[in-house]
């Protein structure tokens, strides 16, 4: 099964946006045994798509398009394959009915050039769009599969992992399955880690190790090709379980979608525990990752950016004195911060961080400087200073990646 994926748009060629779709999808497809021998990019142009569509059949059994199914003059891709494979375009009823309901309660006016976005190529399968309008279609003949999706990523993916995979799996599924896992690192870096697993690096045959670095953290991907399931799962784990006698202490989760905020979120509701946050450098950013999990606010009720000694003095509550003598990059500070913030909001923990983004110095000490402070209901307080390089986005993330992964520890310790 060879697949090869094409992207079409004028702004891809330009340069104004980044081609993330045949990423995803040229991923996506390696986890399915699906093999993706070429990439295109196309403009918004009917002859030289059509083109690529003659040279993609040429070479490859599954082609995927992706972009032009919108409403407007540009978005040809439909057109161009109906005509191609000299196919009609039809009205899907669900996608229309959707597409009148969407007009009805936004109370836009629906022009006729947007019915191209319910149409989909006569005598393929109708792929609905669970976040916009534009259907998807996946057509068959007896010599190729098409499969057309939409430009955006965010109606592209989903209708992806949820539709196409399944139909992928069912047309396609060769003997042989590729099963994978990725495991995620914290604290340690990639090289680093690659030098820890170096036995298991260079013997590897099946499964195989594949290291990614990601910013501020590492992933690892198992994978392992099989033709039975519950062998495969057992060689990973196998390998699994070598890994983490190296490298266990840096591990915090599985998945290519979670994160180390998510897995304190999660850890958070598992544990009934709740938790506030006080943040200077980093105003807001660690209770803003905190509200993108689902069910934060099971665990979370609010917290303070204190980013001028004033607001750390008036909001929490913070002795002026104190924050003069030690100045507000200091243990001092980091500690009443969480301590105060954790009284004020009655949560079980307070988190603070305290210190200097950059790229300037604050209070003489050099950009990437951090205090983090954690105050607990049962009075403990743990602080520590930290040195983070980069620039300032790097060092802000930074801190909240170590902040989350102190939580975290915080959680699991044995009581
Ligand atoms: P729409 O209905 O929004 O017009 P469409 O299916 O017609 O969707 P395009 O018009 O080609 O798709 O692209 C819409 C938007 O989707 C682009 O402006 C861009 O933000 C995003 N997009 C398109 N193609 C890609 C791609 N290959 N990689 C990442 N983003 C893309
Ligand atoms: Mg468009």
């Amino acid at each position: 099964m060879k697949s090869e994926i094409i992207a079409v748009g004028t702004e891809l060629l330009l340069g104004q946006i980044v081609n993330t779709n045949a990423a995803f999808l040229s991923e996506q497809l390696a986890g399915l045994g699906i093999d993706v021998y070429y990439q295109t990019v196309v403009g918004d142009n009917p002859i030289r798509l059509q083109k690529s569509i003659q040279l993609a059949e040429t070479r490859s059994d599954l082609i995927i398009l992706c972009g032009g199914l919108g409403p407007t003059k540009d978005d040809l891709t439909k057109e161009v394959i109906a005509r191609h494979l000299r196919k009609a375009l039809i009205q899907n009823t669900e996608g229309y009915k959707k597409l009148l309901a969407f007009f009805e309660t936004t109370k836009r006016k629906m022009t006729e050039n947007n019915l191209q976005q319910s149409q989909i190529i006569e005598g393929g399968i109708a792929l609905p769009n669970r976040t916009g309008l534009a259907l998807g279609t996946f057509y068959q003949t007896d010599y190729h599969t098409y499969l057309l999706l939409p430009g955006p990523p965010n109606e592209l993916q989903p209708m992806f992992t949820e539709q196409v995979r399944p139909l992928l799996k069912e047309k396609f599924s060769s003997e042989e399955k590729i099963i994978s896992k990725v495991l995620r690192f914290y604290g340690i870096g990639e090289s680093q880690l690659v030098t820890e697993l170096k036995e298991l690096i260079e013997t590897q045959i099946n499964p195989t190790i594949a290291p990614y670095a990601k910013t501020n953290e590492v992933t690892l991907r198992l994978t392992v090709k099989t033709k039975e399931a519950h062998a495969g799962n057992q060689a990973l784990l196998a390998l699994e379980e070598k890994v983490l006698a190296k490298v266990g202490e840096y591990f915090y989760g599985y998945g290519e979608d979670n994160s180390l905020v998510k897995v304190v979120v999660e850890l958070l509701k598992e544990k009934k525990k709740t938790i506030t946050a006080a943040e200077s450098l980093t105003a807001g950013a660690f209770q803003a990752a905190l509200g993108d999990i689902p069910g934060a606010s099971m665990v979370f009720p609010g917290g303070f950016i204190t980013y001028s000694l004033e607001t750390k003095a008036d909001f929490l509550n913070i002795d002026r004195g104190l924050l003069k003598k030690h100045g507000t990059v200091s243990k001092e500070c980091a500690k009443q911060m969480a301590v105060h913030s954790r009284i004020l909001a009655d949560t079980d923990y307070g988190i603070a961080f305290t210190g200097v983004a950059g790229p300037e110095t604050l209070e003489n000490q050099p950009a990437g400087t951090v205090w983090i402070a954690i105050a607990s209901r049962n009075g403990e307080i743990f602080s520590q200073k930290y040195q983070f390089t980069g620039e300032r986005f790097a060092i802000r993330h930074h801190a909240i990646m170590q902040g989350c992964d102190l939580i975290r520890k915080q959680l699991l310790r044995k009581r």
